[in-house]
Formats: structure tokens, sequence, C-alpha cells
């Protein structure tokens, strides 16, 4: 039944591929095709033989795929439709459209990456936004590395290798993927020495914990999680104090380095990078890509004789970012240091900070527009939900959501959550009970078009 790769290559509907894809390329694929027949031709019993009919239609049809498959970049844009804001499988924050001139002419264009235009001498790459990172955080001094992980790991093996940093029971964070501050304390050879309970923490347990070994006191956001109840943890002021007393630095992992109040947009209080430093912190790390609305990087902020360690030390150039990381960063920060509409021109800001009466009309809109085009195979409603903040940021906060709930006749709720996103253009949802729900905070611009059109595909299967 199968036929030759000679028989194929020569049929018309072939020649089109011609026009995106070598001959080679073209042949590959047609073995595959046809290996893939063989192969499951082979796993049939005899009485499935005698009825199983391979058209030439089938193959070509899957030829076609196939090919569009190997086009199809692999890292691409989805929709998140999941209500997670900071999905950090989806990418964490997305960037601000203002930034994209400046971003792919630095990485289309040579730079002035590592060149200073005014002595055409060799410059550092850091120089470019350094001072930036200082006017918009108070701090004397900032480097920015690759992660908030490789950042913290940077600042304990450059300020505290071969000595002891004390930290509170209640702050050994674990953030996904492997990051644990008892594990990159060893990592980084700073011996890490826990103090008080992991409900409280008092300034004594500290102060008890110093030796002349100890080499830093150190405070970590517990970014993901809360404890609740009988609690107690030092806060920044009382750290510093107590480091100032001894003459050992104090360091503080904040997460998400937020610059801006979301408190007064109802949002809960996290402590701002400007409020660490004006609280007197040696050294302040957080990510470009949490609640700062940035790409991935590890900023690394605080007094100058310290961040000077950071900057000479080897790790330092294992971690350096890259220019279109720079490029991003800069870019971003420049919003802030502009302030006019932050919270509007920053995307995760914008999403965050949505009022009620907004996310109703757009959970409207898009209803209406499903309604129209697709609206005889599917039920849909809008409904109240709750949004997530994500990315291991404010973990207790239910954000108040209006979502696009769906329901078809014809598949099942599994089924349409595959095929939303299996579409060319992934579409993430969230399944509660038997209805898919698309939450409106999370679309972007121009998202309603791609769900319409994936609704129409699945319809007329
Ligand atoms: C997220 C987080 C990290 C890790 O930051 P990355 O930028 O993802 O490497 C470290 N510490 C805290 C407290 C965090 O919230």
């Amino acid at each position: 039944m199968i036929p030759s790769v000679d028989e194929i290559i020569s049929l018309p509907q072939i020649k089109k591929h011609y026009e995106n894809t070598t001959h080679h390329n073209i042949v590959e694929c047609i073995r595959n095709v046809l290996e893939d027949s063989r192969r499951e031709i082979i796993h049939l019993s005899d009485e499935q033989i005698s009825q199983y009919h391979l058209s030439m239609e089938k193959i070509l049809l899957k030829i076609d795929e196939k090919l569009i498959e190997k086009r199809t970049m692999s890292l691409r844009s989805v929709i998140n439709a999941t209500g997670v804001v900071l999905h950090t499988n989806l990418g964490r924050s997305p960037l601000s459209e203002e930034i994209k001139d400046a971003l792919w002419a630095v990485a289309s264009e040579y730079s002035t990456l590592e060149m200073d235009v005014n002595t055409g001498k060799r410059g550092s790459r850091y120089s470019h936004i350094e001072s930036l990172i200082c006017e918009l955080t108070g701090a004397e001094s900032a480097l920015v590395v690759n992660n908030n992980a490789a950042a913290v790991t940077l600042m304990l093996s450059a300020l505290a290798k071969d000595k002891e940093v004390i930290v509170s029971r209640g702050e050994l964070v674990e953030i996904g993927g492997s990051f644990r501050i008892p594990e990159v304390m060893e990592q980084s050879g700073a011996a890490l020495v826990e103090v008080g309970a992991t409900n409280k923490t008092h300034l004594r347990d500290y102060e008890k914990a110093i030796t002349e070994n100890t080499g830093a006191l150190l405070k970590v956001h517990t970014s993901n999680y809360r404890i609740l109840g009988f609690t107690q943890l030092v806060s920044t002021e009382e750290l510093v104090k107590l480091g100032k007393k001894y003459h050992l630095p104090s360091l503080e992992d904040v997460g998400s380095g937020v610059l801006v109040d979301l408190a007064s947009y109802g949002l809960s209080h996290e402590p701002s990078v400007q409020s660490t430093i004006a609280a007197g912190i040696d050294v302040v790390t957080f990510s470009g890509d949490k609640l700062l609305g940035g790409p991935q990087a590890g900023i690394i902020a605080g007094k100058k004789e310290y961040i000077d360690q950071m900057k000479r030390h080897p790790l330092n150039r294992a971690f350096r970012i890259d220019k279109l990381t720079l490029a991003a960063l800069e870019a971003t920060l420049k919003i802030y240091q502009e302030e006019e509409n932050v919270i509007k021109r920053i995307p995760i800001l914008r999403m965050l900070t949505i009022d009620k009466d907004e996310l109703y009309q757009k959970a409207q809109v898009l209803k209406e527009e499903i309604i129209r085009t697709v609206g005889k195979d599917f039920t849909v409603k809008v409904e109240q939900s709750f949004s997530q903040v994500g990315g291991g940021a404010m973990p207790l906060e239910q954000l108040p959501t209006y979502v696009v709930s769906l329901q078809s006749p014809k598949f099942t709720v599994n089924q349409l959550e595959e095929k939303l996103r299996r579409f060319k253009r992934p579409i993430f949802t969230r399944i509660h009970k038997e209805n898919i729900l698309l939450d409106v905070r999370t679309l972007l611009e121009g998202d309603n078009k791609n769900i319409i059109d994936a609704l129409n595909l699945i319809s007329n299967q």
C-alpha cells in the first residue's frame, strides 16, 4: 500500500513546498511520513488490515503538517488566558511595546555595549544602567547579572565565602526550579547559621549567633509563602542596626523588586526596593522579570564597597548578562524614570491594577465576539472569578476578575483545553468544573482575534 518517495515527490501538490524549503528537507519529511505509516500498519491485526486504506490524500496532509511544524519556532508567543499575571512557564513578564525599537536596534546593529563614546576607549557594559538603578532605588552603586538566583550566589560568594551567614528559620525559602537558600549558601561557600523558630525570630536570636566567624546577616523575602498567626520577623531596619553594631554587612534578597507602591492600588504591601535601601541595607538583590516587568535579570544594589567586591569576583563574569537583556532592562527602567503613567506602560503593572469595570467590559466584548462568530457551537457566559499574581509573588493575593466561560456540546472540557493549547498560536486557559475559563485580565491587545480564529477552527472539526 505504501507509495515510494519518488512517486510522491513528482506529484504536483508537492511543488508548493519548494518555495519554502529545500529538496533535502522535503525528501526527509516524506520518508518520515512513510515510516510512520509503515509502523502504523505493522501493528494492525489481520482483521484491521483488511479494512485499512492508506490514501494519498492522507499522506499529503501529513507531509504538509510536518513541513509546517519544521518551520515553526518552538519558542513562540502564546495567549495567556490563565489569569496568572507572572506565569513563570509562559515567560513571566511580557515587555512593554515601547521598548521594541531600542531592543531591536541594539540586537541587529553594533552597539556601545563596552565602549565609551567620549574617550573611544573600552567601557563597561554595566555603565549604561548603573546610574539609572541608583537614581531609581537610592543606592550608591549597582550591578546586574543573569537572574536573582545568580545575584544571591554572587553576593554570598563575594562577601561571605568561608564565613557564617545568619538567616532566620522562617526565611529558608525555596523558589521553583531548585533555588533553595540553604543550597545556594552551600554553593557559594558560605556557612548557613539558622536562628529563631519557623514562626518567630527575634533580633536577640541573630545577636546571640554572631561570632568572630560571622560574615554577614541575611534577610530573605518570603515571596511565595506566608507564615500567619503567632509570628514575628526582624525588620530590615533592625537588622541594619545590628550589622552596624558588629561591623557586619546586612544583606537582603527582596525577590520581586517592586519600584512602585502597589498597595495604593489595593494590592497587598510588598517592600519596595527604595524602602529597603532607605532602611540602610548594605546590599539588596531582586529579579528583573517579576514585579518590575522587565527581562530576566538579577539586580544588585547597595553600598559601593560591597558592589565593587562583586564586580571584581570571577563569578560576575560567568553570570554576566547579554546585550539584549541590558537593552531591554535599560529601556524598561527608563519608563520608571519618566514616572508618568508607569502603571499603564508596564504591561504586568497594568494587568495587576486594571479596575473591575474595565475587566467586565473586556469580558463582555470577548463574549459578544464569540457569540457573533461561533455562538451556535458553544455555551458562552461571563462569570466572576479570581486571578493570581504568580511568579512567586503575593501568594495570598486573590484578584477579583471576570472570565468568559466556554462549554461545547461536541467536546469534553479536557478536549477543548487541548485543542486551544495546540492551536498554532497556543491558548492557555483554566479549567473549572466543566468549563473552560478565559481570564481577560492577562489578555493582550489582539488576543481576542486569535481566540476567535481558534474557536472557528475547532467548531469546524
Ligand atoms: C524569585 C526569587 C528568587 C529567584 O529569582 P530568579 O530571578 O528567578 O532567579 C530568589 N529569591 C527570592 C526571594 C525570589 O522571590
